[in-house]
């Protein structure tokens, strides 16, 4: 079964950009500075519509995890046990992803860790995972 990747829209497009450029680029508002994610129309805070795309480092913690030991999906049977996390870039955003090159034994709650920009090219997508840094 194939596996389902993320469609751009108008609105995310410049998110995904950068991921293929392997970087990573978020909103940030340009009323009250907010740092958004992810991608929308509308800043959380303040409702503005004028942002400027931020790159970022990327890096930041662990925040909190689970290993799916079943798949979540029946198209991610290859990955289990899926390491599904949580990471809290050093700017305070947190985001879901994947580890990888690591294992469940690696896992600990504040580890470092660091992005990880897959390049998927038959989808012409590139996914942000994360490993230990
Ligand atoms: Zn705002």
């Amino acid at each position: 079964m194939e596996k389902p990747y993320p469609v751009p829209t108008p609105t995310s497009q410049p998110f995904w950009d950068a991921l293929r450029e392997h970087k990573l680029k978020l909103q940030r508002c340009n009323e009250c500075e907010a740092l958004i994610y992810y991608p929308r129309a509308n800043c959380t805070q303040c409702l503005s519509d004028d942002f400027e795309w931020e790159e970022l480092s990327g890096e930041g913690t662990l925040y909190t995890y689970t290993v799916a030991r079943r798949p979540t999906h029946p198209a991610f049977a290859d990955e289990v046990p899926q390491l599904i996390i949580v990471v809290e870039l050093d700017e305070g955003v947190r985001l879901t992803s994947t580890l990888v090159n690591g294992g469940e034994d690696d896992l600990e709650i504040g580890m470092r860790l660091k992005p990880v920009f897959q390049d998927v090219p038959d989808h012409d997508v590139t996914m942000l995972r994360y490993e230990p840094a």
